[in-house]
This record gives structure tokens, C-alpha cells and sequence, in this order.
């Protein structure tokens, strides 16, 4: 049995195009056997929809489905929208329908964990945004897709950071090469950093400056293994599509099957996609210690409150302390958030050993959505030289 949040690659595709108006806005969506409310848009997500009146700031769209929501709210509200979905199917669909609604983003980040060809997949986004039948993602057969896979197309740049390390000179050239107009008829200039996480930082500084300069022609297209590792000035200036080959529910069965406890396995699973790397890292001192003092934390504050805010500044500021640790701490901490938001729209929890902190959760955190939102900005803006103390005293103002 197939549901739309599993990854069923062995479902029958049979794509269809929808036309719908909301608020008398034209939009099209191509939607797919597996993804959820295929036929057209529902009644609550048309609901929702309408009843938005105004959104600041930047916005997580979990469980993106084939992007009604996502691509709604970035086109009326002109902000940035991460869409977030297990199912790769729902991605190939967000995707489609961004270029259908004229929303294809100038620079994309594709993050998946290892085993997920990440770059196969970025050139398969350049193609797409090519393709000269592109009906609207690449038909794979024309001229340009095939000179595209021989790596001889002359606006495709391609710096593979799984190779070397990406350096300054690599980005240099690829603005001496942009700011002259495209070779190619197409007139539009692509560049694939593939692993931007193995970029020295000087490097990611001329991109950052790069990025911070969008030119109408120029696509920047960056994947990661790691998006704890890239720099969150980098995440908030592209739009990211999150790849997981591997449903939540089968790591945890995995690593449970590897010998690591349910509790574990559960917890870890928001941060590794393979139980392997999951059960290294479950293993480690770091991670038991992080674990305890979230735990504590979070028990704490579905009680006492004012003792939860005490363990949070002294206990956690005092033992935390390198980048590392604090974006795995934070990382557990929003995905506690996440279990209470499927526990508030009624969906079985992941975090199925922890249910009794959960539980306590509802009272201290009543708007687990907006809590979520603020985390993940809290934690887009921490870098490599983050003021541990000061972050903390930030999260304890969000709870
Ligand atoms: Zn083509």
C-alpha cells in the first residue's frame, strides 16, 4: 500500500495537469499518483490559501506534497518558501510546477544525505531549466540534454567538490565567464557546485557575494551531504529541496536491526539518514551528553518552566559549546517540535519513546508551528563564530 508520505518509487506514474484559481489567481499544477490530493486542490489547503492575509519572513512548507502551498505562498506573499518533502516524486512535481508558475528559483540548494546522487539530480535541474522540449522538466532526448550529459554545453559550468576542494579561482571564473553574455541561443548560464560544503571559506565568500547579485540569466544550482556545514547566509539565499532516498520509518528499523536502541534510532534518524553514520554517532560521548541535556531540558519544561530556563543557561551553555554541538542540540530540539506539531494535526508521532515528554510539551509550547518557524531562524543566523550563550538566551525568549 502506497501512501502519499512514503516513497513508493515502484508506484505506476500516471501525471496529470490541474488548472485552479485561488483568490481568482490562475495557477497549474502537474500532480502524480502517490502525492497527496492529486485530483485536485482539496478543500483545506484551498481553505488555508484564501485565508492567509499577510506572511513575513521566511517559510517551511513540511510535507510540500507536489507544492500548492509552497508555491502560493512565495508568489503572493514574494518570500522565500523551503519546501520540505520525503517523497521524491513530490519534489520532481514542486519542481515542475515552480517553472509551470514562473517561480524556478535563480539559485537552488539540493540537500540529501549520502547515497542520494546529488548530482545527477543538480544536473538533471540544469537540463530541466535548458531543455529545449522541457514539458517543463528535461525530456532527456533533445540536443541540449544530450550535449548537457556529454558535458559539452558551453553555459554549464560544473565544479565537483567531491573531487577537489572548491576554491576562490573556481567561483572567479565562473563570474569572468557570466558577466559576458551566454554563448549558447538558450541565454541562460548555469553553474553546479557540487558539494559546496568542501569549499574553503574564501571561496564561499566570493559566492556569497555572488549569490547576493542575481543576474536575470545566471542559475546557481549547489548541493550538500551536510547542510549543517553550509553556511546559513548561503541557506537563506537559496531555495532548498530536501532529498531523502530513504523513508524516516526504514532508517529507524535499520538502525534498530544494527543493534541501536528505539530510543536512539528514533531521535537520530531526524539527523542521519543511514544507520550506519546513526549508529557511529549514537556511540559517541557528544551525543550522549547533547541527548541528556535536551532531555532534561524538555521535561523540565513541561513542568517547571523556570527550572527548565535554569538547566537551559547554565547546565546546557556550560557543556555545549562548539558549533557542532550546538546545530545537533537545536537540530533534536526542532524535530521535538515537529513530533508535537504531528501530534497536534492528529499524525502518528516518530518520536514514539518519547511520548510522555511530548505530552508535556503541549501546555509549555501551545503554537508548536510558530515555535518551529523561529527555531529554524534562530538557526539559519548561528556560523562558525556563534556566541553559544547568547543563542541560548534567544531560544529560551522563542519557548
Ligand atoms: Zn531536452
Amino acid at each position: 500500500m502506497s501512501y502519499y508520505f512514503t516513497n513508493d518509487e515502484s508506484l505506476k506514474s500516471e501525471v496529470k495537469k490541474i488548472s485552479v484559481k485561488i483568490n481568482n489567481l490562475p495557477f497549474s499544477f502537474y500532480t502524480d499518483n502517490g502525492v497527496f490530493s492529486k485530483k485536485g486542490l482539496d478543500f483545506g489547503t484551498r481553505t488555508l490559501l484564501e485565508s492567509l492575509t499577510d506572511i513575513k519572513g521566511n517559510v517551511l512548507d513540511i510535507g510540500c506534497g507536489y507544492g500548492p502551498i509552497g508555491i502560493y505562498i512565495a508568489k503572493t506573499f514574494k518570500t522565500v518558501v523551503d519546501m520540505v518533502d520525503i517523497n521524491k516524486r513530490s519534489l520532481d512535481l514542486s519542481l515542475k510546477n515552480a517553472k509551470l508558475n514562473d517561480r524556478f528559483s535563480h539559485a537552488y540548494l539540493l540537500s540529501g544525505s549520502s547515497g542520494i546522487p546529488l548530482i545527477d539530480y543538480a544536473i538533471f535541474v540544469a537540463k530541466s531549466i535548458l531543455c529545449e522540449n522541457g514539458d517543463p522538466l528535461a525530456c532527456l532526448n533533445c540536443l541540449t540534454c544530450l550535449r548537457i550529459e556529454e558535458n559539452n554545453y558551453a553555459d554549464l559550468i560544473v565544479i565537483d567538490g567531491s573531487k577537489e576542494k572548491i576554491k576562490k579561482q573556481h567561483i572567479d571564473e565562473i563570474e569572468r565567464t557570466f558577466v559576458k553574455t551566454a554563448l549558447e541561443n538558450k541565454g541562460k548560464m548555469i553553474y553546479i557546485l557540487h558539494l559546496v560544503e568542501n569549499a574553503t571559506p574564501i571561496a564561499l565568500n566570493s559566492l556569497l557575494k555572488f549569490l547576493e547579485e542575481p543576474n536575470q540569466n545566471v542559475y546557481a544550482i549547489l548541493t550538500t551531504y551536510n547542510e549543517n556545514k553550509v553556511l546559513p547566509t548561503i541557506l537563506s539565499r537559496t531555495q532548498i529541496l530536501h532529498l531523502s532516498a530513504i523513508p524516516r520509518n526504514d532508517v529507524i528499523n535499520n538502525a534498530i536491526n544494527n543493534g541501536v536502541s528505539n530510543e536512539d534510532a528514533e531521535l537520530l534518524s531526524s539527523i542521519y539518514n543511514d544507520d550506519v553514520n546513526l549508529k557511529d554517532f549514537s556511540l559517541s560521548e557528544t551525543y550522549k551528553k547533547i541527548k541528556n541535556l535536551l532531555l532534561e531540558f524538555l521535561e523540565e519544561l513541561g513542568g517547571n518552566k523556570a527550572y527548565a530556563s535554569f538547566v537551559l543557561s547554565k547546565k546546557i551553555v556550560s557543556q555545549i559549546r562548539s558549533y557542532e554541538q550546538v546545530s545537533v542540540f537545536i537540530d533534536l530540539l526542532l524535530d521535538f517540535i515537529y513530533n508535537l506539531m504531528l501530534k497536534k494535526i492528529k499524525q502518528e508521532i516518530i518520536l514514539k519513546s518519547y511520548v510522555k515528554i511530548i505530552n508535556g510539551l503541549e501546555m509549555a509550547i501551545p503554537n508548536p508551528q510558530q515555535t518551529f518557524l523561529k527555531i529554524l531562524e534562530a538557526k539559519r543566523s548561528i556560523d562558525v563564530n556563534i556566541n553559544i550563550p547568547l543563542l541560548f538566551d534567544h531560544l529560551l525568549y522563542i519557548i
